[in-house]
């Protein structure tokens, strides 16, 4: 007796579940098999969804709009993570403000996904961050404006898409073989571009950019931030102006997710080209996918520099 009313609630719940699921996959859109997946910023959420294509359903907790370092997260944040089975994170002391949203959310199906493991870090030239202390143990954390390191992050997510959903093993493959490609296809193009500049030299708005420019043959000669979120001493721009003129630097490199204002001064004093780039896409127009973004990044910047000629 006892046995066959359990198999009636059994029944019954199922009843109720099969009827909201069957709701919410017609709301979304997304089949019963769809992999719910969270990254910290936007650029990984393209790679996930270029890796995951058509099994996977990517949200990031960043827009591009705003900065790496300084987001204030938002309390549907913590629901999106409730709601995924794989977060993908940077690491690397980037997203500080991650680790507490992780902690709150206090899911234990979540597997958290460090995409920096294994790749060739370059230090930090300057102090990054404010909130740590020990960043140069753990090297400069935007990895991705380099192609190549691309190649290795990309290699993590399919690890992890396979090993949550073992049975589109095939499709993860695939994809990832044909986006390395593409990355291959592109930095060949971009690289033959930068060759042909007689001056790389450029400013750049925080140190965002050396993995982009040891990869394409930029030079940095100073970065104008060293903490997000500060501004440079009196001192610091006089010493800014003056490496200016001094290495007739014609391009400061800005970014729409910082304050404009000290570029702004910069150029006012020196005459120096301002050029907005973005290391995350979405910020400006035609930057949404990461191939889009290293092509506006690289040739934005080649023909600033053969301008300023
Ligand atoms: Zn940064």
């Amino acid at each position: 007796m006892q046995k066959s009313s359990s198999y009636l609630r059994k029944a019954l719940f199922l009843l109720i579940f099969s009827v909201f699921s069957g709701i919410s996959l017609k709301a979304t859109g997304y089949g019963a098999e769809t992999l719910r997946v969270v990254t910290t910023l936007p650029v990984l959420q393209d790679f996930v969804e270029v890796v995951g294509a058509p099994h996977v359903q990517v949200s990031s907790l960043i827009s591009g709009l705003e900065s790496e370092h300084t987001y204030t997260p938002k309390p549907s944040d913590m629901i999106l993570i409730k709601k995924s089975k794989l977060l993908f994170k940077i690491g690397l002391g980037l997203e500080t403000w991650v680790e507490a949203l992780i902690k709150n959310a206090d899911h234990p199906g979540l597997a958290v996904i460090v995409t920096s493991k294994n790749v060739p870090l370059i230090e930090e030239a300057d102090h990054h961050d404010g909130e740590k202390s020990d960043h140069h143990a753990e090297g400069n954390p935007h990895i991705w404006l380099d192609p190549q390191n691309v190649k290795i992050m990309v290699a993590h997510i399919a690890t992890a898409l396979i090993a949550a959903d073992p049975a589109h093993e095939g499709d993860y493959r695939k994809n990832t073989s044909n986006y390395l490609e593409k990355l291959d296809h592109l930095e060949k193009a971009l690289l033959l571009k930068v060759s042909q500049l007689p001056d790389k030299k450029i400013m750049t708005h925080h140190p965002a950019w050396p993995y982009f420019a040891k990869r394409f043959g930029f030079e940095i000669k100073a970065n104008i931030l060293t903490q997000v979120g500060s501004e440079p001493s009196a001192k610091k721009m006089g010493t800014l102006i003056h490496l200016i003129q001094k290495e007739d630097i014609k391009v400061i490199v800005s970014e729409p997710q910082l304050n404009p204002k000290i570029p702004k001064i910069l150029s006012e004093e020196t005459g120096v080209m301002i050029v907005p780039l973005s290391p995350l896409p979405g910020a400006l127009p035609g930057t949404e996918h990461y191939l889009d973004l290293i092509r506006y990044n690289v040739e934005t910047l080649v023909s600033a520099l053969k301008r300023s000629k």
